[in-house]
């Protein structure tokens, strides 16, 4: 099946009812993008996705200053081709607001790598507190970069990024997860020194949790505070080690997303090895 040249998602209202064979008239954003940015011509390829699971392969007809349109030439990834570019197990991030761009570096590439939601959120030691608008566009910074990151990596789903939360707010939601994880690397020596490694801990899961929904916590340059660790606990959270080494806050998101999504994880932990 061939590759469209670019991807965009849409509303799901502008893709309502499509079938093969329609025409459908891109929104001006995308318009621009494809007639001036990347300046793409007719006959050439695109895809549309409503980002709640469906996308299209469409041929563009059309392309001039005042329209862009295209032919619809059915789903970008057909049954039965094994494409579906969406990850088995969902899995959501919490992460604690980050200095810089690194909130974004963290959305970006775990959104390329298959979260499900994003839950941005203050804990005791995060140093970026935006207020107000500036919280507003924060948000709204976050949501762009997440819709940029799954149109460049062919999802169909756009994950969700809730509005930034308080510590306390993601503790109450604990329940509603299979099971959650908090990447802490300060094991008190009662512990001998380190918590279970997340893998390990991902693979002692019941048959059932094994699909999710799970939810990953990584907190804020400074870490947790060991009182925000045991009410984790204390919630249900499994405190996890990822490893000897501590890693950067977006190094360990990415880190943790990538093993809780890799298919090694996956079918090392299915009884049987299946991964339907
Ligand atoms: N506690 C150190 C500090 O105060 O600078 C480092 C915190 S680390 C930069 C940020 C986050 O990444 C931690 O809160 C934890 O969620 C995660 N993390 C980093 N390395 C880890 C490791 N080896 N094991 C478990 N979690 C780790």
């Amino acid at each position: 099946m061939p590759r469209a040249r670019q991807r965009y998602v849409l509303s799901p209202e502008r893709l309502e009812g499509v079938h093969r064979g329609a025409t459908i008239r891109l929104p001006k954003e995308a318009a621009h993008h494809v007639a001036r940015v990347v300046r793409l011509r007719e006959g050439e390829l695109i895809a549309v996705t409503d980002g709640g699971g469906r996308s299209f392969l469409v041929r563009l007809r059309r392309v001039d200053a005042r329209a862009v349109e295209g032919e619809v030439l059915g789903p970008e990834y057909p049954e039965g081709e094994g494409r579906d570019p969406e990850a088995p197990v969902a899995v959501d991030l919490a992460f604690a607001l980050l200095k810089g761009d690194r909130s974004e570096t963290v959305l970006a590439l775990a959104t390329e790598i298959g979260v499900r939601r994003f839950r941005p959120f203050l804990s005791a030691r995060t140093v970026v507190r935006p207020e107000g608008e500036a919280r507003r566009r924060r948000e709204e910074r976050f949501r762009a970069v997440v819709r940029e990151a799954v149109e460049l990596s062919g999802r169909t789903h756009l994950s969700p990024v809730e509005p930034i939360a308080s510590f306390a707010d993601v503790l109450a939601s604990f329940s509603s997860y299979a099971a959650v994880f908090v990447p802490y690397e300060l094991a008190a020596a009662s512990h001998g020194g380190v918590y279970p490694h997340l893998l390990e801990v991902y693979r002692t899961l019941p048959p059932a949790a094994l699909y999710g929904p799970l939810l990953l916590v990584i907190g804020p340059e400074g870490g947790f505070a060991p009182e925000e660790a045991e009410a984790a606990r204390h919630a249900g959270a499994h405190l996890v080690s990822l490893g000897p080494r501590i890693l950067r806050s977006e190094t360990a998101a990415v880190y943790a997303v990538s093993l809780l999504l890799s298919e090694e994880a996956f079918l090392s932990a299915r009884p049987s090895g299946e991964v339907s």
